[in-house]
Formats: C-alpha cells, structure tokens, sequence
C-alpha cells in the first residue's frame, strides 16, 4: 500500500503516523520525491483500513499495490537506485560497470593472470567462484575457503573488488568480512533463508535470475534480500531454461527494459551462462548493453580449453578487451540517440 502525502504534511504529523503504522507490525518506508512525498507500507497491511487514512488531513491518496513485491517496486522507489561499490565504481543510475573472470579461481598464477587483463581492458569488478554449485557432484567443487583466500590476493594485487558466489549460510561471516558483492547464484534465488541472511550482512548483493523463474519471482526473491537491509542490490539477468538445445539457456534480453520498467534495481546481464557458448558471448553482449543492461558479467579464462569449469563459455582476455572496446561504443551510440 501507499500513501500519498500533501507536500504541506508537517513532519512531526508524518512521524505520528509513521510510528502507529509500525506498531501494527508495517515496515514503512518514506520517500521524499521533488513533487511529492509518499509512504511505502509492506507487510500484511489487511489491517490497515484505506478509509481511515483517506481522511486523514495530510493524506492526499492511498493506493494499494497490486504487484506481489514492493520493496524492489517502482511505486516505493520511483529513481533508479545507484549502487556504490569499493574503489568508487558505481552501477545504476546512468553508471556501466563490467564484472569479469574466471567461472572458478583454480589457481593464484590464473586468477592473478585473469585479473591483471580483465583490469587492463576496463572491466570494474572481478569475479570468480569458490564454491561452485555444479550439477554433479561428481564435478569440480570449488577451491572453498583457499579459493577466496587466492580471490582476496588478486584482489591486493590490483585493487579491484571481488565478486563471488555464497551458497551456505554457514559462510556467512567470512562473506560479509571478505567479499565486496555477495553473489546468490541462479540454483539459490528461491532459497528464502539465504536471501534474508545475506540482506542482513550491510554488503553489496548481486542476485541472479533463477534457471524458470518468472520476473515477478526475481523481484519477490530481491524484496527478501531488501528487507534484510541493504539497499545495495543488482539483479542479474542469466538466460533461462527452455525448449531450445542450440544454446545451454535462452538469454531473455527483453528482461533488461521490463525488470528496468517494474524496478528501480540495477540489471546487469550474464551472456557467458546465458548462451553458453564463447562465440555467443560478444553478440549477445552487446546486445545487452543496448537494451539498457547497467553492466555485463563475462566469464574470461586464460586457457580456456583447460578450465576446470566453463571452459565452452569463456572468452579469452584478447577477446574481453575488443569486447570492451564494442560496448563503449554501444553505450555512446544509445546516448546519443
Ligand atoms: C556463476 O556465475 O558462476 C554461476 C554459477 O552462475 P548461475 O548461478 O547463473 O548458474
Ligand atoms: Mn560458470
């Protein structure tokens, strides 16, 4: 529900108001815009009589919100949201940021080496998975705590934040003191615990898009995330599963304008998972980042044929800095038009 206030509406009025709506339990947020100013009321709000707060003197509207998010909504957040990360790169908001690496760190010789490119062709962030959520467990796992620790030195080494994916709350601690953007993988954006533990942490989150799950899902999954706390969270959109065998998902572009279009999240777009294929990876992002993508993750690997995990997926450094190069003229083109 929210409630559109008179832009007269004397603050200490607003604060009354504010505190009986949270002894019922409400999270009331207030968004103060140019023109008007508005109460964002989430939780079970059946209590909450329409009729009574239309009369209050200071109260312009009410309406209720019929999307099943809120937090993650538009309505409760009408600009795009900004997301500031170490070393002052930002994403949303007009800013582009890349995030790239290697699917998992294998080694400090191959993480460093990834990193040093990446860093050298423009991309802001570096990723790479420790704990691996592979669909057998027969396959590579992750190198797990010794995996972040060499993550962590790259890091030293060339001063770029660190991406990477949690997959246990039993991580919890070491994530929050480590790790820059806290990454929810596609297997665990319905794992609801999860969600909430990792909004509590007060750090960045970067939460895909699960394997079928709708949009109205992903912003349901980021509204638990918000609730935690923080409001630093980027969705990314990573191709999803369909009837097509000729790519491993079927990347959605067209989730970039509609979740930009509910939300006020930032949306990046995975194309290494969404297309699985190397050769796909360039078109398609481009192709995101012309739909309006607020930045890109791109699975890079020195050697690719003898990546642990991913190899078919990632590009080589030679081929991520001619990338970079694409897309800022991408980005210049749709600026300008
Ligand atoms: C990843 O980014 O390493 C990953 C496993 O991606 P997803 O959760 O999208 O499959
Ligand atoms: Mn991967």
């Amino acid at each position: 529900m929210i409630v559109i206030l008179n832009l007269d509406a004397a603050d200490a009025q607003v604060d009354g108001l504010r505190r009986d709506l949270e002894s019922r339990g409400l999270i009331v947020q207030d968004i103060r815009g140019e023109s008007k100013r508005v109460l964002g009321l989430v939780g079970d709000t059946s209590s909450v009589s329409e009729e009574a707060l239309q009369r209050v003197d200071f109260v312009e509207r009410v309406m209720r919100v019929s999307e099943p998010y809120k937090l993650s909504g538009r309505h409760f957040h009408p600009g795009d949201s900004e997301v500031a990360l170490p070393g002052g790169v930002k994403l949303g908001a007009g800013h582009f940021a890349v995030i790239a690496g290697p699917c998992s760190i294998e080694s400090e010789a191959q993480i460093l080496s990834i990193a040093r490119d990446v860093k050298r062709s423009g991309a802001s962030l570096l990723r790479g998975g420790a704990f691996k959520p592979r669909s057998s467990p027969y396959s590579f796992q992750g190198l797990g705590l010794d995996g972040l620790d060499l993550l962590k030195i790259a890091r030293e080494k060339t001063g770029l934040p660190i991406v990477t994916e949690i997959m246990s709350i039993q991580y919890l601690d070491v994530f929050a003191r480590d790790v820059d953007v806290i990454q929810i993988g596609a297997r665990n954006m319905q794992n609801f615990p999860l969600l909430r533990e990792v909004g509590g942490l007060g750090k960045p989150v970067l939460l895909k898009r699960g394997l079928s799950n709708t949009l109205d899902e992903l912003l349901q999954a980021a509204d638990y995330v918000l609730m935690g706390g923080t409001p630093d969270l980027i969705l990314c959109e990573r191709g999803i599963r369909t009837f097509e065998t000729a790519t491993r998902n079927t990347l959605d572009v067209s989730a970039v304008p509609a979740l930009k279009k509910r939300s006020h999240l930032p949306v990046v777009v995975d194309p290494s998972h969404g297309t699985g294929y190397w050769d796909l990876v360039y078109p398609m992002a481009l192709a995101s980042a012309a739909a309006g993508a607020d930045g890109l993750m791109i699975e890079v690997h020195n050697q690719p044929e003898c990546a642990l995990c991913d190899g078919q997926q990632s590009i080589t450094p030679a081929l991520f800095d001619k990338l970079m190069r694409a897309i800022g003229a991408v980005r210049t083109a749709i600026e300008v038009n």
